[in-house]
């Protein structure tokens, strides 16, 4: 929408999104404030911001989640909107999460056009994943089954919190699909670890339980503004939780999926150097320990690193028989 001011010189403005600004040459501006300027704002590292800086890499990204036309994408960390941008014009939905105030008023402003594009300010670890995904007031209602919609996720995540992030999402698995997601190379590794390889650990346990881990290209530090000192790999995780198929709840509570088994998990890992026994056995009974250890034929010198999920989950499942209620 176009309007002319009354007083001084006659400069074209422009009403965006409730706002009214001047179209006039930026060095001219007055009154815009800061927080939306469209200059860059002052990078900061402690956010982990390296930023795309190539197109084409972004498209691949972007493509790697398939078909997003009837879809809600969730976006962690748009920054300055490398990957938003063709989202916006794909996805039904795009709901896109930046700590950052000004980035995040920045996007709002370039995005404020596109209707299926919402710009949330704020940390991703906060973020209530029940009130965004979960059922609403009305489907509560006796005879209205809710069944959430999963979205799809993408981000080229923050590296300082790139565990945190993925912990939290196997979380709230039954809302999410697909995750196509940037990471340094070497978390990359650490996540599609094989059992019984040097970077297998707990990371790696916990993503192959919710979903199946593919690698899909590497991209160089140059890749990116200011480039990191690492190489960075793309990953596709697709969601499909096995616990029901190791014989363990599925632990559904609330929205989320936290049941005993990841906890099993970080008592497993606590302590890398450390023999199974002796990180289970501050929790465990140590005639019930060895008993467990036995029918799930797995030696008490053993390394968490070395089993399998399905001898994990075997292990666990002794471990617990009889002692909470489970089988
Ligand atoms: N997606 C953009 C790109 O590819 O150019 C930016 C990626 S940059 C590696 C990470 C982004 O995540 C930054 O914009 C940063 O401000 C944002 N970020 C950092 N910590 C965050 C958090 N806890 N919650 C949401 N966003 C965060």
């Amino acid at each position: 929408m176009m309007e002319y001011s009354m007083a001084g010189p006659k400069l074209p403005r422009a009403i965006h999104a409730g706002q009214l600004f001047s179209l006039a040459p930026e060095e001219k501006r007055v009154n815009v404030p800061k927080v939306v300027s469209t200059r860059r704002p002052q990078l900061k590292p402690k956010l982990g911001q390296h930023f795309l800086a190539s197109d084409s890499y972004a498209l691949q990204i972007v493509d790697a989640l398939g078909d997003t036309a009837q879809k809600t994408v969730l976006e962690i960390g748009p920054g300055r909107g490398v990957l938003t941008s063709p989202l916006a014009k794909r996805a039904r939905r795009l709901i896109a999460v930046e700590i950052d105030r000004v980035l995040a008023a920045q996007l709002r402003l370039r995005f404020g056009m596109f209707p299926n594009v919402e710009v949330i300010e704020a940390d991703i670890l906060s973020v209530d994943f029940d009130s965004l995904f979960g059922p609403k007031p009305g489907l509560r209602r006796p005879g209205i089954e809710f069944k959430p919609e999963p979205a799809k996720v993408v981000g080229n995540l923050p590296y300082y919190i790139t565990s945190e992030i993925l912990l939290r999402l196997f979380d709230y698995a039954k809302y999410f699909e697909t995750l196509v997601i940037l990471v340094q190379r070497e978390v990359a590794d650490r996540i599609a670890a094989e059992p019984g390889s040097r970077d297998y650990g707990l990371l790696s346990a916990t993503a192959q339980l919710y979903a199946s881990v593919e690698r899909l290209f590497t991209l160089p530090p140059g890749a990116f503004a200011p480039p990191p000192k690492v190489h960075s790999t793309v990953l596709r995780l697709t969601m499909s939780p096995r616990q029901r198929e190791l014989g363990l709840s599925d632990g559904t509570n609330g929205g989320r999926s936290n049941d005993g088994f990841i906890d099993f998990l970080k008592l497993s890992f606590a302590q890398k150097r450390k023999t199974l026994w002796n990180n289970l056995k501050s929790n465990y009974d140590e005639a019930r320990l060895r008993a467990a250890l036995s029918a799930a034929k797995v030696k008490p010198a053993a390394r968490a690193e070395t089993l399998s999920l399905e001898q994990s989950a075997t292990l666990y499942r002794a471990l617990h028989a009889n002692r909470d209620g489970s089988s």
